[in-house]
């Protein structure tokens, strides 16, 4: 995958694309990250990319040519033919399955805000998606920015390895992810579980199926309405609702 950023802040993004998965994912070919600098698409000596808004008001608005002129000298032919997406926290919220849905491009493009937020015309002339990361307000898109190419590029198949899938991860069942544990087995007389000891798998899925389901009622029961559960697991939590509070998995 191929993704374009649109910036004033072009340096921002060497710490996150420079470490770990995201800089595995680009040495091996699965992601291509190439960062624009709205500035050089500036005129005049002093390349200014922000004005005062018509109307009045506070703050300074990215004014609108740099930005078209940026993504349409990038993007040539393929414009039009791929999601332009604008950071905005007016945009849709986004999530895992929004995140999954652009994981299936193989090219995108990302433009982010400063200041007051860029010139409406923007919107009209380039931009084909909004997105938010979340209902507060940041200084810039660029956070964002690194968190929809970070959510997606782990989503591109191979990126992870074949043994790190992330179908179980929280959200992308529909439900929050089971407890995790590792060595030691005992710390400070906090003991790991006896079932993920036993070697057992079919224990063991049980066990962190039910755990995620629970975890899932006690945290986010909101996500529980539509998550893909059979009659038996409905039943168990219409058990939980009812202040039963032994689960399936006890004795196991
Ligand atoms: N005045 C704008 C408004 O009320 O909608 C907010 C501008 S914000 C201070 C500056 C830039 O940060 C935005 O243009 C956008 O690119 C980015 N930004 C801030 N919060 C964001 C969020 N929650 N999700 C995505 N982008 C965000």
């Amino acid at each position: 995958m191929r993704i374009d950023v649109f910036t004033l802040f072009p340096a921002m993004f060497r710490g996150p694309l420079d470490e770990s998965i995201l800089k595995r994912a680009q040495e091996q070919g699965y992601l291509q990250v190439e960062i624009h600098n709205i500035r050089d698409y500036a005129e005049g000596k002093h390349r200014i990319t922000d004005e005062p808004p018509y109307g009045g008001g506070g703050g300074m608005i990215m004014k609108v040519e740099p930005i078209v002129r940026a993504v349409e000298s990038v993007l040539g032919d393929d414009l039009g033919q791929i999601p332009v997406i604008l950071l905005t926290p007016q945009g849709r919220l986004f999530n895992q399955e929004v995140a999954r849905r652009l994981a299936g491009y193989e090219r995108l493009a990302l433009i982010c805000g400063r200041y007051e937020g860029v010139d409406e015309r923007v919107r009209q002339l380039v931009v084909t998606d909004e997105i938010s990361i979340g209902d507060y307000v940041l200084t810039g898109g660029e956070l964002p920015a690194m968190v929809v190419i970070d959510a997606v590029t782990r989503l591109i198949p191979g990126v992870l390895g074949a043994r790190w899938a992330p179908d179980d991860d929280s959200h992308a069942t529909g439900l929050l992810e089971y407890p995790h544990y590792t060595r030691p087995s005992e710390f400070r007389g906090l003991r790991v579980p006896d079932v993920l000891l036993s070697g057992d798998h079919g224990r063991i899925a049980r066990w962190r199926r039910e755990q995620a389901i629970r975890r899932t009622w006690e945290r986010r029961p909101d996500l529980l309405a539509s998550a893909p559960l059979t009659d038996e697991e409905r039943a168990m939590i219409a058990r939980w609702d009812a202040g039963e509070t032994s689960s399936e998995t006890d004795g196991e």
